[in-house]
């Protein structure tokens, strides 16, 4: 019986609550179980140091530091940005990621913190920086990943990443 290693595709549900109990996000909303490449860092390190070994069908709970999850909070607050930056066509939303380009010409990821008329505002750090994430997941798949899908880091297929 195949268990979760690295070079393995896994499917699994998952239900992200924080703190408080407060749904953040959930497969079973989205339908399909999410698939992600072992060892390709595809997740959030907490959560996919807790899925190692395991077997289709397990169920767990698992409970993630910012640390292990999306980092701390670095205490910035979101910053404005003119609207006239955007192409006119982007479909600017709120917990939107953007890549930001740096003046060193290095992409650093940003997100969209919320939107009003004229002004964008702009946050460096993921919508759950410094939140404790509590993970209730059930494996419901595993499969041996393509040489394209190791050589890409991510899952390919239905439920993939993307399509080539
Ligand atoms: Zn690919």
């Amino acid at each position: 019986m195949s268990t979760v290693e690295s070079g393995k595709v896994v499917l699994f549900h998952y239900t992200l609550t924080d703190d408080e109990g407060t749904v953040l996000d959930s497969s079973h909303t989205h339908g399909d179980p999410m698939p992600y490449l072992h060892g390709a860092q595809n997740i959030v390190p907490g959560l996919e140091a807790k899925m190692d070994g395991r077997a289709i069908g397990d169920k767990f709970t698992a409970d993630v530091s910012p640390e292990e999850g999306y980092g701390e909070h670095n205490g910035m607050t979101p910053q404005p940005v003119p609207r006239s930056e955007f192409p006119p066509d982007a479909p600017l939303k709120a917990g939107m990621q953007l890549m930001a380009q740096m003046d060193d010409g290095q992409g650093m990821p940003v997100w969209i913190a919320s939107v009003e008329d004229d002004t964008v505002h702009i946050d460096i750090n993921h919508p759950l920086a410094g939140k404790v994430l509590h993970f209730d997941v059930e494996i419901t798949g595993i499969r041996d990943a393509t040489e394209e899908e190791v050589a890409h880091g991510h899952p390919h297929g239905p439920g993939g990443a993307h399509h080539h």
